[in-house]
């Protein structure tokens, strides 16, 4: 913990951690080194992690990176992070994310943009570390910590991992509980670890995960020994490729390591086989109207007299105006705004209705190909490397959203997915690959990851 805690001061203008809290992390140490003295070592004994800020933590202020919450300290943990307190993991501070968790580079944080460790072949120019969990990919590729929380909306666990040569997974939507975790989209959210192999990400999500009565849709289901899944193997399984992720404009490179995957996969004794997802293209225009929609409903309640930022008016309407006005980022308002519109009276069914059918088809998609004998899907995590700072901010905000054209589809669909680190990129930047499962299998994502790994 004392190195960790030095690595993370050292390597402040990572901008990695929003919060670093050294004397909760050397408590917490003290107190594991006493449990390891007494021989009462828990699982997680001592391990020092970071805390994705969108994570409550007792007493700690939680900012979901964004300014409405600065003054913000929750008088309650997160599910996922008592889970990892109970069995011994100590908390070395609060990561930076984009705020609301909304983005897919890191660029909107109230706090800063964080930047990648990595950078391209002969350049010093600073790489996005990907988003929304940019902090936590940052971190754990930076040895920061030894592993991270973070949160997937749409691909924010695996989209950083992809970029940054780690490996997120997001469990089934209900694996781990959402309580205690600051709302984006309520039915797409879901916490899950970034770690630097397949093994920590199953020691960590084993902790994070299981039953939580305060989530109502939370699953009340036993916790596999995710562990013990990570060596077993492909053999026998039946690995999908699926035809509709081949999208136009992916560069070759991404081609290549997918069929590299595939065939890496088939070595270690998988069938692999060509399938069909027909309703993908219709994803990523369907989640850009589901979350946001989400979004604007969860945000009400930042309102300037329940949490946070308050900025004082002669009257409450002036008050909700002006601290929603200060207190929220550029992304955040495109977002409320988008959202209200398609939950307005004349647009909902032409809007919103709509995208939850889409939603539907894409489930059945999903699956029928899982009744057909198809055990996991290989994909490419993301669509491209990932880019410089600055690159992609100022632009058309489609841009940015169309990182997301691979991850969108397992949220929308509720399923696990896993990005794992396969190789790089001309200019030797790191590019992932992504495994979607049957729902509450995560066991042979980590089989088949690890074979990739
Ligand atoms: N990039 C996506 C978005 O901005 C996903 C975010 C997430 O998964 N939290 O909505």
């Amino acid at each position: 913990t004392q190195a960790h805690v030095a690595a993370v001061e050292r390597a402040r203008p990572l901008n990695a951690y929003i919060l670093e809290t050294p004397e909760r992390a050397l408590g917490m140490a003290d107190a594991s080194d006493a449990r390891i003295a007494a021989g009462e070592a828990r699982p997680l004994e001592g391990l020092p992690l970071g805390i994705k800020d969108l994570f409550c933590t007792e007493g700690t202020r939680t900012t979901a990176g964004s300014k409405i919450l600065e003054t913000f300290t929750p008088h309650y943990e997160s599910a996922v992070s008592a889970n990892l307190w109970r069995d011994g993991a100590v908390m070395l501070g609060k990561l930076n994310l984009d705020e609301f968790a909304m983005g897919s580079s890191n660029e909107t944080s109230a706090y800063g943009t964080v930047i990648s460790p990595w950078r391209r072949n002969g350049s010093e120019a600073a790489i996005v570390p990907g988003g929304s969990s940019g902090g936590s990919a940052a971190a754990v590729a930076a040895h920061l910590c030894l592993g991270a929380t973070a949160t997937d909306t749409g691909g924010s666990i695996r989209q950083p991992a992809a970029f940054t040569g780690t490996v997120g997974i997001k469990p089934t939507y209900g694996r781990c509980s959402r309580w205690g975790t600051v709302a984006f989209a309520s039915s797409l959210d879901q916490a899950g670890p970034i770690a630097r192999t397949v093994r920590d990400c199953a020691i960590l999500l084993g902790s994070m995960s299981g039953s939580d009565a305060r989530d109502t849709t939370c699953a009340d289901l036993p916790v596999p020994d995710f562990e013990a899944a990570v060596s077993r193997g492909v053999k026998g399984l039946t690995i999908g490729i699926p035809r509709e992720y081949r999208v136009d404009g992916m560069p070759a490179e991404i081609q290549r390591l997918w069929d590299q995957g595939a065939a890496w996969l088939k070595e270690a004794g998988a069938t692999i086989r060509e399938i069909s997802l027909p309703h993908t293209q219709y994803a990523l225009p369907a989640y850009y109207i589901v979350a946001p929609a989400e979004a604007s409903s969860n945000l009400a309640r930042y309102d300037g007299v329940r949490y946070g930022l308050r900025v004082p008016a002669s009257d409450i309407v002036g008050l909700y105006e002006k601290t929603r006005a200060a207190g929220f980022g550029r992304e955040v308002k495109r977002r409320i705004m988008i959202g209200t519109y398609v939950l307005s009276a004349g647009y909902y069914d032409a809007y919103y209705v709509r995208a939850q059918k889409i939603r539907t088809l894409i489930k059945r998609d999903f699956e029928q190909a899982y009744a057909a004998g198809v055990d996991a899907i290989l994909t490419p995590a993301t669509p491209s490397a990932a880019f410089g700072v600055g690159e992609k901010a100022s632009a058309d905000p489609v841009e940015m959203y169309l990182n997301d054209v691979f991850t969108v589809t397992v949220n929308m669909a509720g399923l696990p997915g896993i990005s794992v680190p396969a190789g790089l990129d001309a200019q030797g930047l790191p590019l992932g690959l992504q495994l979607i499962g049957r729902p509450f299998d995560e066991e042979t994502l980590f089989a088949a990851s690890q074979v990739i790994e």
